[in-house]
């Protein structure tokens, strides 16, 4: 089955003699659906149609975007178990995890409407402004910035393209979505959803293919005004250098601290962490991967986590009893097998888990990890969390700030001093007292600082990044 995979001027495109791309269940192997590889010619075509698009959507009054986006909000609700099997099956997370996801989608594209209609400016006190006076009027007017490149993940194909594109088109703004090749059938579909709500022709493109080619052209075309875009920090590097003058959203890699302080409710932390860990086979950007354990509880909160994690049952995907699915693909899980039994090797404790299934890796605790080791320190984005042990609450605080990354950060602990002092001294975007950082709220700001990317997400902080407040002065002859 070929899925149209290249939308030019709101028409789903298949040139003659295109490539197509199987997409497969990482699961079965099954094919799920074919889509068209877009060329350079295509992105060049998408491009040249959000410009126009831009200056149609730009010129529409705020509150029938808001009614388009709530259409489109309105329709995505009534596709969701549609959009939860595609979900599931094409990047192998578990159903139950895609329901929630799914569920949230028409929650987002509200939230956006929502916010589209409440940009309000501000009026400048000029007067009071050394040498100016009564003669100026001065405010701000929100305009959109015009076209917004999205590229995103595999890992939360719907969260994540619903966290740029209805912020965007909320905003006024043009869109040109590229998809994670991966997981291209969600965003497919979700686009579907805003056409079928009456969006005009070329406010909203999408094209498949490689990052290194298409992801590469479009970050460095001078039309783009903005480049909103989630993934690896090698690549978020890689786009500071080709992007050029224009503004840049970086939502990139992590390997999240959790502190467990001997003030902590062990029983609540082992079972935030039994999921925090473990959610979507660890393959979520704030997993709790580094766990720092103050000595004086550490085999006591092992024991408790030890008993949570044999728990999680790991199988097919589709199945309702599965509560974790697949890796993306067998080299992924090949990869991450291959990081356990390399942290091992050097030392460190298997306390259970780290088998590998084809593409499923066993849910793994690996204890006495040196917190140096690059089993804690790179990103591990699989099902494993490393336990380090800390000598006292001090310490646990200098391990979590020992990383290159700064996106979520976790702290267990019910003494008021311990958590007040965390807030103020973890290096992290986000930080969460008595949970993993593995919690978003859809309309929090979100994002990570150091390594961990540049900017915030979040539907009402996003409206305001993909707007340009234009200043204005009136100069008057009274
Ligand atoms: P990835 O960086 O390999 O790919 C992400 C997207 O970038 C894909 O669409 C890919 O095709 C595209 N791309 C690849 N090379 C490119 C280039 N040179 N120019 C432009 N685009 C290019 O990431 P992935 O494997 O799909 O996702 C996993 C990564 O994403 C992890 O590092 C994870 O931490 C990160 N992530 C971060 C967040 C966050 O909110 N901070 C959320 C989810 C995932």
């Amino acid at each position: 089955m070929v899925t149209p995979g290249l939308l030019l001027e709101g028409t789903w495109t298949h040139p003659a003699g295109a490539t197509l791309h199987a997409v497969r269940s990482p699961f079965s192997g099954e094919t799920l659906g074919e889509v068209v590889i877009s060329e350079l010619a295509d992105v060049d075509s998408a491009l040249a149609s959000a410009v126009k698009g831009a200056q149609v959507w730009r010129r529409t009054p705020a509150h029938q975007r808001s009614a388009i986006l709530l259409e489109a909000a309105r329709i995505a609700d009534t596709r969701s178990e549609e959009l939860a099997q595609t979900i599931s099956s094409e990047m192998g997370k578990s159903i139950r995890e895609a329901r929630g996801e799914a569920s949230r989608a028409g929650e987002i594209i509200r939230l956006s409407a929502f916010e589209g209609s409440q940009r309000y400016g501000e009026s400048l006190p000029l007067d009071a402004n050394l040498g100016t006076g009564f003669d100026k009027l001065g405010f701000t007017v929100p305009e959109p910035v015009g076209v917004v490149v999205a590229i995103t993940p595999f890992n939360y194909p719907s969260l994540l393209v619903l966290h740029k594109v209805a912020p965007a088109l909320a905003a006024g703004n043009a869109v040109v979505l590229k998809p994670a090749l991966s997981a291209p059938l969600t965003a497919i579909a979700l686009v579907q959803c805003f056409l079928d709500a009456g969006l005009p022709p070329g406010v909203l493109g999408l094209v498949n293919g490689p990052g290194s080619t298409l992801g590469t052209a479009l970050v460095s075309d001078a039309r783009v005004n903005k480049v909103s875009f989630t993934g690896s920090t090698a690549v978020g590097e890689r786009i500071t250098q080709i992007a050029g003058i224009k503004k840049l959203s970086l939502e990139l890699g992590a390997s999240s601290p959790v502190i467990v302080s001997k003030n902590a409710d062990l029983e609540q932390a082992a079972h935030s962490i039994s999921l925090g860990g473990y959610v979507n086979a660890g393959q979520v950007c704030i997993a709790a991967q580094r766990i720092i354990v103050e000595r004086a509880i550490e085999d006591d909160f092992v024991a408790l986590l030890k008993e949570k994690v044999e728990a999680i049952t790991v199988g097919n995907p589709l199945d309702d009893d599965t509560m974790v699915g697949t890796l993306i693909t067998e080299a992924e899980a090949i990869r991450v097998e291959k990081a356990i039994e390399g942290v091992v090797a050097d030392g460190a404790n298997l306390v259970t888990g780290g088998q590998r299934d084809r593409t499923m890796v066993a849910p793994a605790i690996i204890s006495n990890v040196s917190a140096d080791h690059s089993f804690a320190q790179t990103e591990l984005f699989g099902p494993a969390v490393s336990i380090t042990t800390a000598k006292d609450y001090q310490h646990a605080l200098e391990l979590a700030n020992n990383s290159p990354y700064g996106l979520g950060a976790g702290v267990f602990t019910h003494d008021h001093d311990e958590s007040t002092q965390a807030i103020r001294e973890i290096d992290a975007g986000v930080v969460h007292i008595n949970w993993t950082p593995l919690w978003r709220a859809d309309l929090m700001p979100y994002g990570g600082i150091k390594s961990s990317g540049i900017g915030k997400e979040g539907v009402r902080t996003t409206v305001n990044e993909m707007t340009n407040w234009k200043t204005v002065i009136m100069h008057s002859r009274v």
